[in-house]
């Protein structure tokens, strides 16, 4: 069988096909084009469907809060021409598919369906993918399956409090996990240490000092890790969770972030849980959310 995915990002379509023993097929990426309108943006994900060969059935990872029940697109900041689009319907329609037959998720529940099945959490039933970009997204894997839980918004390890008196977040909330380890924090963070951090160039290359030598920038990413483990210690208290995984531009910093993740865990939870815990990069990149559309739309 040939499922299909559709990865819609603010920039970029991403889709390929995968068969059902994981095996890539192929893989297709087009500028999103939003400035062109939803309907284009619809057009552009049926034709890559289309090209994809799709014969009744789509999976779709989008960014942003998900009506799984209207097939929409609530709230998205980086999707604002989609929003409240019947982006199920309307894209069912184009492709003459059973609206039932497309599946809509949220893109990191989606690539944590992705990792959970190829990719690093393949050998285990529960999982949690974090990632760590513009924002840190979040999605869990109870069981083997993805639990969104009935609003959609399980597994939001962006939005867990670390500090009640922390910095502001987006979400009109205090001391979130993503106001100290997304990418944009870990930049705001090293602005304030005096080091160069105007690019996304330049993370890597704190990364790699970080890598290379002990220093300030050594020191930065030690406790960026730490604030990233006293959440992720939220979710092995609640959940007894033993394996994390780690995705997102700055993940690939995970290496010199880990001894702090794991300091961070130690420090908050009970009984030397985090020996048991496993912390993993993430292994499919930017296939991870395709290729979890396409797993959810094999469903
Ligand atoms: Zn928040």
């Amino acid at each position: 069988m040939r499922l299909i995915g559709i990865d819609l990002g603010g920039t970029a379509i991403k889709a390929g096909a995968v068969d059902e023993r994981g095996e890539i097929l192929e893989r297709r990426s087009i500028p999103t084009g939003l400035q062109d309108g939803a309907a284009a943006v619809l057009d552009r994900m049926a034709g890559l469907a289309r090209d994809l060969r799709a014969e009744n059935s789509v999976g779709v990872g989008s960014p942003g809060l998900i009506d799984h029940a209207g097939g929409r697109v609530l709230e998205c900041p980086n999707l604002k021409a989609l929003e409240n689009v019947p982006l199920r319907d309307e894209l069912a329609r184009r492709l003459g598919f059973d609206p039932k037959r497309v599946f809509l998720e949220n893109d990191a529940n989606a690539a944590a369906v992705g990792e959970g099945w190829l990719g690093a959490g393949r050998k285990h039933r529960d999982l949690l993918l974090v990632t760590l970009g513009t924002g840190v997204g979040g999605g869990l894997i109870l069981n083997g399956e993805l639990y969104a839980g009935p609003g959609g918004m399980a597994g939001e390890m962006g939005h867990v409090c670390i500090d009640p008196e922390g910095p502001w977040c987006g979400c009109g909330r205090q001391g979130c996990v993503e106001q100290y380890a997304s990418a944009t924090a870990a930049r705001r963070r090293a602005r304030e240490l005096g080091l160069p951090a105007e690019s996304p160039g330049d993370l890597e290359k704190l990364a790699a000092t970080a890598r290379a030598r002990p220093g300030p920038e050594r020191d930065l990413c030690a406790a960026i890790g730490r604030d990233l483990g006293r959440g992720l210690a939220m979710a092995v208290t609640l959940l007894d969770l033993r394996c994390f995984v780690v995705g997102g531009g700055f993940g690939a910093a995970l290496d010199v972030l880990l001894a702090g993740v794991r300091a961070g865990i130690e420090e908050r939870t009970y009984g030397r849980r985090v020996a048991a815990v496993q912390i993993l990069p993430a292994e499919l990149g930017a296939d991870a959310g395709w290729i979890g559309a396409a797993r959810l739309a094999s469903r």
